[in-house]
């Protein structure tokens, strides 16, 4: 997988091309207004991005979690909001249903989702915690009347406030288990009575993304929009979480290179002391470790996805990448505007876009130290 085969290669040609020809142009002018680019979200559907992963027969691409990993690095090499966009409504909103939902919960979404028309979102962290799912959950849900009745509070959603957003699965508590509480997913239509979407959160990055708090008061929804089994909720965040760090981890890469892009055409046009600062030697071992921190990142989240794809064990890999990744995309940003010198401070550079969305890549679908703590799991040491 390390040497794209044709099919991937031009997959990932046909999104650079999209996001240098139809994103780059536009973005900035979103991000600055804080305004969700809904045109490029509609031209992503069409290409078939949202439905990448998801087999022909619910109205996908029948590719696989790879191609998706592939998009979203050439969409981050551009722009991180547009990318984010596509992998929460694909990876935490529409894997989901497809991995665990009924046929009917299937036949609902998945078409509506692939395409692109509608936006699935994942509402898992509350306002008490994300690193610390159970222990900071107080969203609770209760079956009353054939209806599970929702209350509590979600913070920081992807996707769930859109004109387009179609449902969001909701982690709520359901009851109580040997003493631990009993999580479910529980998928909540847009537009229900009791479900109140807040306004956007003015952020830091990831500013034409949409990211809310979500309420839930007494909110209804049938029986039936329960999501796989009872009691399952844990598990199938935990699943969707691992394979959500590989997508992540390629959007850190896409990130990280777009810094080399960048600084590849800034230093061979700005000059100081006569001559183009890339003639530097500082300038240059900069940009030397930026592609290697890039190239390496890549390569691990190459080796995540392949295990992943042949069936293998792949969390301890899977958190690897996104740590490695972050990282980089961090370093990467933080280098490139160094070499941009003033210019890196202003918006209308993209390197001052990275610069602000690179931080939210060591925190969202697990912070750094929880990447840390997985991999020192898998390496035995809780067992001490
Ligand atoms: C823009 C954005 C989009 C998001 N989208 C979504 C979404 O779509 N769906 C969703 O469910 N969530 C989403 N999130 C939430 C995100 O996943 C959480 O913010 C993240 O998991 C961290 O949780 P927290 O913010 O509660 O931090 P906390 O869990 O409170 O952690 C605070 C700090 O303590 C550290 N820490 C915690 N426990 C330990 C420990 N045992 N040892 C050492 N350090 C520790 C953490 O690493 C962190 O540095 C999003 C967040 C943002 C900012």
């Amino acid at each position: 997988m390390h040497r794209l085969s044709e099919e991937y290669e031009a997959l990932r040609k046909s999104v650079e091309d999209f996001a240098h020809d139809v994103v780059a142009p536009v973005i900035g002018d979103y991000y600055e207004r804080e305004e969700f680019p809904y045109d490029i979200v509609r031209q992503m559907g069409r290409m078939g991005l949202f439905g990448l992963p998801i087999p022909e027969e619910h109205g996908g691409m029948g590719g696989d979690y790879f191609a998706l990993c592939l998009a979203l690095e050439e969409l981050a090499r551009v722009d991180s909001s547009v990318a984010i966009t596509v992998e929460a409504a694909v990876s935490l909103g529409a894997m989901p249903i497809y991995r665990f939902g009924t046929d009917e919960q299937r036949a609902e979404w998945l078409p509506r989702l692939a395409s692109g028309e509608l936006l699935g979102a994942f509402g898992l962290t509350e306002p008490g915690g994300g690193s610390d799912v159970p222990g900071g959950m107080r969203t609770t849900a209760r079956l009353d009347g054939g209806e599970w009745v929702i209350n509590g509070t979600k913070a920081f959603i992807t996707n769930s406030g859109t004109d387009i957003t179609g449902v969001v699965g909701v982690a709520a508590i359901t009851g109580e288990r040997n003493g631990k509480p009993e999580i479910s997913t529980i998928l909540v239509p847009a537009g229900t009575p009791g479900f109140t979407v807040s306004k956007k959160y003015s952020k830091v990055g990831w500013s034409a993304s949409d990211t809310r708090e979500l309420s839930f008061s007494d909110c209804r929804v049938p029986a039936e929009n329960l999501l796989g089994e009872r009691g399952r909720g844990y598990a199938q965040f935990l699943q969707t979480l691992d394979e959500g760090r590989i997508a992540i981890a390629a959007l850190s890469v896409g990130l990280a290179q777009g810094c080399v892009d960048e600084s590849l055409g800034y230093v061979r046009d700005r000059h100081a002391f006569g001559k183009p600062i890339g003639a530097y030697q500082a300038i240059q071992f900069k940009i030397a470790d930026m592609e290697t921190r890039a190239f390496t990142a890549r390569l691990a989240y190459y080796h995540a996805a392949e295990k992943m794809l042949a069936g293998e064990p792949f969390k301890k890999e899977a958190a690897i990448a996104k740590l490695v990744s972050s990282n980089a995309a961090m370093d990467n940003a933080r280098d490139a505007t160094q070499i941009f010198g003033g210019y890196g401070f202003m918006n209308e550079y993209p390197v001052g876009r990275f610069y602000r969305d690179a931080k939210i890549l060591e925190i969202g679908e697990g912070t750094s130290e929880v990447q840390r703590m997985l991999i020192a799991r898998q390496l035995g040491l809780n067992d001490l």
